[in-house]
């Protein structure tokens, strides 16, 4: 571990160890779900996946996990996850790498763990994040495995996992809903709308959603147990939102999703909402320091939800929206001080129980200190 104190001088180094377990373990999971796509693939990502382009990625994928845990190994530096790495490459390889045959006729379950998407969706964010918290960063000196990165990992994992686990549900949900449309007549069909238009009406009936039931989480303290989790963060990154208790997830989720559905939009501009929403929770915690000066008023940045984590009671049940801040501008809750940073995030100095199982645990046990 790599972790240092905020005063700069540390030299960044590559993380070649974590990068090899990563590869590694990404390229094992890949190798697993060619060999059982009907129980670990999702059947909306097999129709649009490019399987050759897919093979070269995971072949390119397992050899770069290889090159980086030899590298570990000979710079000395984070061996044991060097070591990891390596292994999990050379498992799969023994399974076959990328050149598991294509199964035919995948049969569709009722049930499966959408492995792939998971997968997918941390290689691509990671890639990307990571990449951009290197070339603009609000804070030079944290290192991508930080501290407690290893544990918000488990917690993108076990959220995505989950969330596709329930998703058959939550969309049987929305068809049979598809034909109760709330608003009856009353108000024109948003679906006869264009795509753009019908998004950015979604965005804005999820962020009012989503801004009262923040605001609800924080001020009730039986389910600000629950939300206390997401506060427990205290180094802020790409990882870092995806600390959330899973029952909040799953509140969360459905919340949204059912006006949407209930008020008639389009698959499509859904699918780009979904999208979006998926891309913007991940940037607003993202260790980005770029000043977006007026953009800054329109749509959530790092700067804008940084100040919701806050440790300072300044910025405590400030800045609720997750995509628009102008609500909060509206229900008088925005706290964005000039160009300033907040100096600590966390729940002031009380931290949480140690742990996925123990955070899940904790909000039937006893309301956590640190209760705004
Ligand atoms: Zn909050
Ligand atoms: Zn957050």
């Amino acid at each position: 571990m790599s972790s240092s104190p905020a005063n700069g001088t540390r030299v960044r180094r590559l993380p070649a160890g974590a990068l090899s377990a990563a590869l590694g373990l990404l390229g094992l999971l890949s190798v697993l779900c060619f060999h059982f796509p009907e129980w670990l693939t999702t059947p909306e990502v097999r129709a649009a996946i490019d399987l050759p382009l897919l093979r070269k990625l995971l072949l390119g994928g397992l050899l770069a996990a290889i090159a980086s845990g030899v590298a570990a190994l000979f710079l000395r530096a984070e061996r044991r996850a060097g070591l990891i790495g390596l292994a999990a490459a050379a498992l799969a390889f023994a399974l076959g790498g990328h050149t598991v045959p294509e199964t035919q006729a995948v049969p569709l379950r009722t049930f499966y763990i959408g492995l792939d998407y998971f997968v997918l969706s941390l290689f691509f964010t990671a890639l990307a994040f990571v990449t951009l918290e290197r070339l603009f960063p609000k804070r030079a000196d944290q290192p991508v495995m930080r501290a407690e990165a290893g544990l918000d990992l488990r917690y993108f994992a076990l959220n995505h996992l989950g969330v596709s686990l329930i998703l058959l549900t939550v969309n049987g949900a929305a068809a049979m809903a598809g034909d109760v449309r709330l608003t009856g007549g009353l108000l024109p069909d948003p679906a006869v709308m264009p795509i753009w238009l019908q998004f950015l009406m979604i965005v804005l009936v999820a962020d009012l959603t989503q801004y009262w039931q923040h605001r609800v989480f924080h001020r009730v303290p039986f389910l600000w147990r629950f939300h206390a989790v997401h506060h427990s963060v205290r180094r802020m990154d790409w990882l870092a939102g995806s600390r959330l208790h899973f029952l909040e997830v799953l509140f969360q989720r459905a919340l949204v999703v059912v006006p949407i559905h209930l008020l008639g939009f389009a698959r499509e501009a859904i699918d780009i909402y979904v999208i979006f929403a998926g891309i913007i929770t991940v940037f607003i915690h993202a260790n980005i320091g770029v000043d977006f000066g007026w953009l800054r008023y329109v749509i959530a940045t790092p700067s804008f939800h940084h100040w919701h984590h806050a440790a300072s009671p300044e910025a405590h049940d400030r800045n609720f929206a997750v995509h628009l801040p102008v609500l909060d501008l509206l229900f008088g809750t925005f706290h964005l001080p000039g160009r300033r940073w907040p100096d600590a995030y966390g729940l002031d100095g009380k931290p949480l129980a140690q742990g996925l199982i123990a955070q899940h645990l904790q909000p039937f046990r006893r309301a956590p200190d640190g209760a705004p």
